[in-house]
């Protein structure tokens, strides 16, 4: 086998991503499901979009930020396209949001922003709440698609960093935000587990015996890890080691080149303590 046709099965093997008959259906699936004629349908790939503002602006919010997300997610971390067509709902108001998940999905969302549903194969958000809860939704379907063993920790860092985000020198990147404020008083108030603690959670634990730090110290952790210029090789060492790390606890030593995690906790909280939001 030649190795230009080689490069290729392999690009099609790993690019993983939708076939068009997944998409004819889906787009018809959508069709039927739309609650009213007020929504305007985009297919913005791997995704389609679908929203009840003006169709200028679901159009505008599939390009400037769905796109856009995608395209710098994908240039920094992902090689593969979730496996499903997903159907990224944006509902214009809390009141849209809430009735037609109830409709479409069965129940009213515990979450004010949106939420993500593997089961529906549906990100579903309140739009007018802002963009920032679609960005950190979109880093999910593409973690499960890369990085399927990923502990909840670091899906929840890496979503939650981007949900406040802006471009740097042509890549994206998570800025400060309102997770800072408890962070912060945790800290003073000497709550915040130590890392080996956090990255040792269970998804379970992660997210039902969160001291409400969980998020926040994820977050913050992942931002720490983008300000010194190394998560992006944290995720690549991370993802090639999980089987032996699953915690990711020695890929971080690694990264900080230290052994001495409690230290760096201590350099950590100091570093944190300095941030502000708004910057
Ligand atoms: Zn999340």
């Amino acid at each position: 086998m030649s190795t230009a046709l080689t490069v290729a099965l392999a690009t099609l093997v790993f690019a993983g991503g939708s076939s068009n008959d997944q998409w004819k259906t889906r787009l018809a699936e959508v069709r039927e499901q739309l609650p009213t004629e007020d929504f305007t349908i985009v297919r913005q790939s791997p995704f389609v979009v679908v929203g009840d503002e003006a169709p200028e602006t679901v159009r505008a919010r599939a390009r400037g930020t769905v796109k856009w997300a995608v395209d710098n997610l994908k240039e920094l971390y992902f090689d593969r396209d979730p496996e499903e067509v997903l159907v990224i709902w944006l509902f214009a108001d809390r009141q849209s949001y809430r009735t037609n998940a109830k409709t479409l999905f069965g129940s009213i969302p515990d979450s004010p922003y949106g939420y993500y549903s593997p089961h529906y194969k549906a990100l579903v958000m309140n739009i007018a709440t802002g963009g920032g809860t679609l960005v950190h939704e979109i880093v999910h379907p593409f973690m499960q698609a890369n990085f399927p063993h990923c502990p909840a920790w670091f899906n929840e860092g890496m979503g939650s960093l981007y949900e406040q985000s802006a471009e740097r020198n042509g890549h994206m990147v998570g800025l400060t935000n309102w997770r800072l404020a408890g962070l912060q008083e945790a800290i003073t108030n000497d709550r915040v587990p130590s890392f080996t603690t956090l990255l040792s959670t269970t998804a379970d634990e992660f997210y039902n015996a969160d001291p409400g730090t969980n998020y926040a110290q994820a977050r913050y952790l992942c931002y720490y890890l983008q300000e010194k210029g190394l998560l992006v090789d944290f995720y690549k060492a991370f993802h090639k080691a999980h089987t032996k790390d699953p915690t990711g606890l020695k890929t971080l030593r690694k990264i900080l080149s230290t052994d001495d995690l409690p230290k760096f906790q201590e350099e950590w909280e100091a570093w944190v303590m300095e941030l502000s939001f708004p910057s």
